[in-house]
């Protein structure tokens, strides 16, 4: 069977303790590859790697950096199918989605901040006698920790930036997902990245995940993942003053206006509801359609979404495919429960979906609509994070806002309007850190990503992301 070993100094290597976990494939249900099962020992191995290689990556140029980042990215690309099937085969998604947007956009993050590096520049201020300049420098180790649902796509996205500004970075992707982080190492070491430049330590998040927080020699973790998580890493990470970024839960919104453009709505809330089995932080799990148009909305709605077609994630046809885990699956058909002992009516979907042939014995869900809920019960305040949308009605604009900013969550948020005033006045009021207008998921990587209440602490994405992981000193001069 297949191992996925530790990628420290450059080699592949077993963990300390020799230990392995079952990775399943989540179609089949079968362990197909089994990965490393590090801990503080790897940790440690990895650390000592990173601080010898940031002795020389820290005095490279940008443009030397900018072109070992840009051969890595052409790396990817060259081997498109073969991540994409990967990433297939170890998240459960549908093999066309790993094709057309996780693996184009681990290769932009490198584009990306392999060229923003060159056009990074600090500030300078003058006053009568005296020139401030800023300099910014690389911190040194920095920890990356990313989950599974968009396994290559956002463990990049934290990697890319933090090797362009000079840092060496210890990474850890989610024990569920590490295949597609264990190829990355391939494609960085014939790219040319100096050994210890990149370390990716697998294994559990509370294990090794944890020790890498609390490792003295590691000054600053970027995280992706849960709320909870991201509590106990600022808890642990906090009493060492660590620089933290934490990108965390959601539970957004996605609110249409009866002036909307109805089409238009109808076919980007199923995308924005479904896409990826519903596993993005970004997905508008609670539909608020205003009362005039909400019985025409839910008979558009429910129509288009009977094309998410569930299956196996290597057919061509299948829109959704398998939810990343058995105990991720319990999870969601819980909350499913949940909404029907809150009173809640299931317009579509609501089961287990049970494939024909190889499939059988995976783990997936119809995508599941549900109506009559008050917006303040469980379902609609917490993240099931799967197939499952609900629809609430709304008469004013007070109404939708006061229900829109009800969870404890602030991450994403979506409107539909052709009324560009009350677009405006919608999105100053939305509590949250990224505002779609009639779109969702348009990304532009310059823009700061993020989100606002439990949804997270700073901000990704562009001149936020290099900021982040530099340090900041002040030289003033007098004259
Ligand atoms: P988790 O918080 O469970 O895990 C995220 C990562 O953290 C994994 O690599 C995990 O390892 C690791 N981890 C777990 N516990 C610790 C710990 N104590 N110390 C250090 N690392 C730890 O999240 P999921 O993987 O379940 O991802 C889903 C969540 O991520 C959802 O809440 C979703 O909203 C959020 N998310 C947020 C995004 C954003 O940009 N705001 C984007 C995408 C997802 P292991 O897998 O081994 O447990």
């Amino acid at each position: 069977m297949k191992k996925i070993l530790n990628f420290i100094n450059g080699e592949y290597i077993e963990s300390v303790q020799g230990l392995f976990l079952d990775n399943y494939e989540p179609a089949t249900g079968i362990v197909y590859s089994q990965i490393a099962d590090s801990d503080s020992a790897d940790i440690e191995v990895a650390v000592q790697a990173a601080s010898v290689a940031f002795t020389l990556w820290s005095k490279t140029s940008p443009e030397e950096r900018c072109a070992i980042m840009l051969r890595i990215a052409d790396g990817i690309e060259r081997r498109l199918e073969e991540f994409a099937l990967a990433e297939t085969i170890d998240q459960g998604k549908p093999l066309w989605l790993s094709k057309v947007m996780d693996i184009p956009r681990a290769v932009q993050n490198f584009r990306f901040f392999a060229t923003e590096i060159v056009h990074f520049s600090t500030s300078a201020h003058t006053d009568s006698g005296s020139l401030n300049y800023t300099k910014r420098s690389p911190i040194g180790v920095v920890g990356c920790i990313s989950p599974w649902n968009l396994p290559l796509y956002l463990f990049t996205w934290k990697i890319a930036p933090a090797l362009a500004a000079g840092n060496c970075v210890i990474a850890k992707p989610s024990e569920l997902t590490p295949i597609t982080a264990s190829m990355l190492g391939e494609v960085c070491r014939e790219a040319g990245l100096p050994s210890g430049v990149l370390n990716i330590v697998h294994g559990l998040g509370n294990k090794v995940g944890a020790a890498l927080v609390e490792h003295p020699a590691v000054k600053a973790i970027s995280f992706t993942g849960g709320t909870s998580t991201g509590a106990a890493i600022a808890q642990s990470a906090a009493p060492k003053f660590k620089k933290l970024s934490l990108e965390l839960g959601g539970k957004n919104p996605n609110i249409v206006f009866a002036d909307c453009n109805f089409e238009e709505a109808v076919v980007q809330s199923a995308r924005a509801a479904f896409t990826n089995q519903g596993e993005i932080c970004l997905c508008g799990s609670r539909i608020f359609i205003e009362s005039s148009i909400y019985e025409s909305f839910k008979k558009r709605f429910l129509e288009e979404v009977s094309k998410f077609t569930v299956g196996d994630p290597l057919d061509t046809k299948t829109k959704q495919g398998a939810i990343v885990a058995k105990v991720h699956f319990d999870k969601v058909m819980s909350y499913i429960e949940l909404a029907k002992e809150e009173g809640g009516s299931i317009l579509c979907g609501g089961k287990p979906f049970v494939p024909e042939g190889r499939c059988e014995k995976g783990w997936f869900i119809e995508p599941t609509v549900i109506e009559g809920l008050s917006y303040d019960c469980r379902t609609n305040q917490e993240e099931i994070f799967g197939p499952v949308v609900t629809l609430t009605p709304f008469d004013t604009e007070e109404e939708v806002l006061m229900m829109a900013n009800s969870t404890k969550y602030g991450l994403a948020s979506v409107v539909w309007t052709e009324n560009v005033r009350k677009a405006h006045r919608v999105a100053e009021q939305l509590q949250a850190g990224i505002v779609w207008i009639n779109c969702w998921l348009v990304r532009d990587l310059r823009t700061p990503f993020g989100g606002v209440k439990d949804s997270g602490v700073g901000r990704e994405g562009g001149v936020e992301a290099l900021r982040f992981f530099t340090e900041a000193k002040n030289v003033c001069i007098k004259y």
